[in-house]
């Protein structure tokens, strides 16, 4: 890829995921929604891969963990006891000269961040300056300059936090105004009070406008999964520990809704929770957190792009939490969290509900409420990072570029395209008669139109791993070439082998067996 800016490259993705059928933005025909956006024909194969990529790994191939799909409405009381009614609230603050509005907590942590750069900055000119004596920790700990913009950044923003966890937004605000935070687009200042939005969105049930009753699309999936802790413990005779998995849509009114499909207004969650015994549960914690990285390692985007993001300042209920971020195009961002929440949920629930929602313990003899380990993955995040980290530019030996996207083989919306060389001499129809037959194993796609080499291209700029082409040859002997998307080789192979060959490196089951 030539080198090109993280703005650049990110807006190449969007055009990219535009004009190839991945990504759409909602209702473009009336100007689009914001924050709001359509999977189109590839984009929904792709997105359907990984989740059924993330739903084999948690069902399919662990033994104590089953499926749930739970409703996108829930009775209203359920999230006044997950805390959502009082507590789901981002702090938005408008500068008054751009009239934008910004999330005031991601005001501070970018300011902070920004300082903390600045220090590495000086670790980063130090380790060249001293080559292989450099001791970095001791540098850390002792150059005076790192060390004030170290502690500055951590004071900045645990001010923030304190404050707003004091429910003290004039504070808040004043960290802002004290740091002389500017506005990135007016630059200035001019900044408004501070104010606590909910982020869920609320609708009425109920057709006459006197008994209607309030009920909110769901923020998050896991509540489902909560309410359900009884039906499913009972009925699928669970023992602890055990899990609980689903995947489905989630809605938040995001102030600040940036970022293509990384911060969406509807967005799909993939979470599971996971019921143990109280105390095992940090065991449990790290077992999670090494199993959830195995499992995105396993994709092959690189280890490098990903990094835990250990949570210093913990929800009151969580005893543990961690993000998995990814460098995203603008950066390291979280793309998955993982969160040790105790009894917290099952315990409010039984509050608010007046029922006994507990697990009897036929080892011990005893009934508790159970602790909870949870995954939480956004799927368009995964998307975006897979797409992202795969669209890619080379440049062939013969100076000409092609675009590719390199996905992993295994979740690529079509896994093979049918091509016959020619449109002519029986070639089509035996093209023909060769996907009829992988179309029942393979998502296949038949290609007649247009030069060879252009529809070699094609393929690869969907992320394609395997063309078969059908030639004069194919007529004499049943042979066909197989073009492979990265390398470019092509290998002649009879027809009667290709699906055994292509099952081998686009199923499922070989990534499946790497991620566990
Ligand atoms: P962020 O801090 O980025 O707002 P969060 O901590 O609120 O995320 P969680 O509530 O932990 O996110 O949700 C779990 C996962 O759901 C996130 O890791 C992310 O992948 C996904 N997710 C959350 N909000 C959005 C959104 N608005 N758009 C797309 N995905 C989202």
């Amino acid at each position: 890829m030539p080198i090109l800016s993280p703005e650049e490259a990110f807006k190449r993705v969007i055009a990219h995921a535009k004009e190839y059928g991945f990504i759409f933005q909602s209702s473009e025909l009336y100007g689009g929604l914001s924050a709001v956006y359509d999977y189109g024909q590839n984009g929904v194969l792709l997105k359907n891969n990984l989740r059924t990529y993330w739903w084999k790994s948690m069902v399919q191939v662990q033994d104590n963990v089953v499926g749930l799909d739970s409703a996108i409405f829930m009775h209203p009381t359920v999230w006044r006891a997950s805390g959502h009614i009082d507590a789901f609230n981002d702090p938005l603050i408008d500068n008054k000269d751009s009239k934008k509005r910004y999330r005031a907590d991601v005001l501070v942590e970018e300011y902070s961040e920004k300082i903390r750069q600045k220090a590495e900055k000086e670790v980063v000119k130090a380790r060249e300056r001293f080559g292989a004596s450099f001791d970095e920790a001791l540098y850390r700990s002792t150059n005076p300059r790192v060390v004030e913009y170290l502690a500055k950044a951590d004071e900045t923003l645990s001010r923030f936090n304190r404050a707003l966890e004091a429910g003290d937004l004039a504070e808040a605000r004043q960290v802002i105004v004290d740091e002389k935070i500017t506005c990135p687009v007016s630059g200035s200042a001019n900044w408004t009070e501070l104010r606590q939005f909910n982020l869920m969105f609320s609708t009425k049930v109920g057709s006459v406008a006197e008994d209607a009753s309030e009920l909110y699309l769901r923020p998050e999936t896991a509540q489902g999964i909560f309410v359900n802790f009884l039906n499913i413990q009972k009925t699928g005779r669970m023992k602890l520990p055990f899990g609980i998995a689903q995947t489905g849509k989630a809605f938040r009114n995001e102030i600040v809704a940036r970022q293509f499909i990384f911060r969406m207004r509807e967005f799909e969650q993939m979470e599971m929770q996971y019921f143990v015994r109280p105390g095992s549960e940090m065991q449990w914690y790290e077992h999670w957190k090494s199993a959830r990285m195995r499992w995105h390692l396993a994709l092959g985007l690189g280890a490098e792009r990903y990094r835990f993001h250990d949570h210093d300042k913990l929800a009151h209920y969580a005893n543990a939490a961690t993000d998995v971020e990814f460098d995203f195009p603008f950066g390291f961002k979280e793309l998955e969290g993982i969160h040790s929440r105790t009894d917290f949920d099952l315990s409010r629930h039984e509050e608010f509900s007046g029922r006994k929602v507990q697990y009897f313990d036929p080892e011990t003899n005893e009934s508790y409420t159970p602790y909870v380990v949870e995954t939480s993955l956004g799927l368009d995040r995964l998307f975006l990072a897979v797409l992202a980290t795969s669209l890619d530019e080379e440049t062939l030996e013969d100076g000409t570029v092609r675009t590719v996207l390199r996905l992993p083989y295994e979740v690529a919306p079509t896994q093979v395209a049918i091509l016959p060389l020619i449109k002519k001499d029986g070639l089509p129809e035996c093209a023909q008669q060769v996907y009829q037959e992988l179309r029942w194993d393979f998502q296949a796609t038949l290609d007649e139109k247009d030069a060879i080499g252009k529809r070699y291209r094609r393929q690869d700029a969907v992320g394609t791993p395997y063309c078969v082409t059908i030639d004069h040859q194919t007529l004499v002997d049943k042979t066909v070439t197989l073009r492979d998307r990265d390398s470019m080789k092509q290998v002649r192979c009879t027809i009667s082998e290709l699906a055994n060959r292509l099952h081998a490196s686009v199923s499922m089951t070989t990534l499946l067996k790497k991620s566990i």
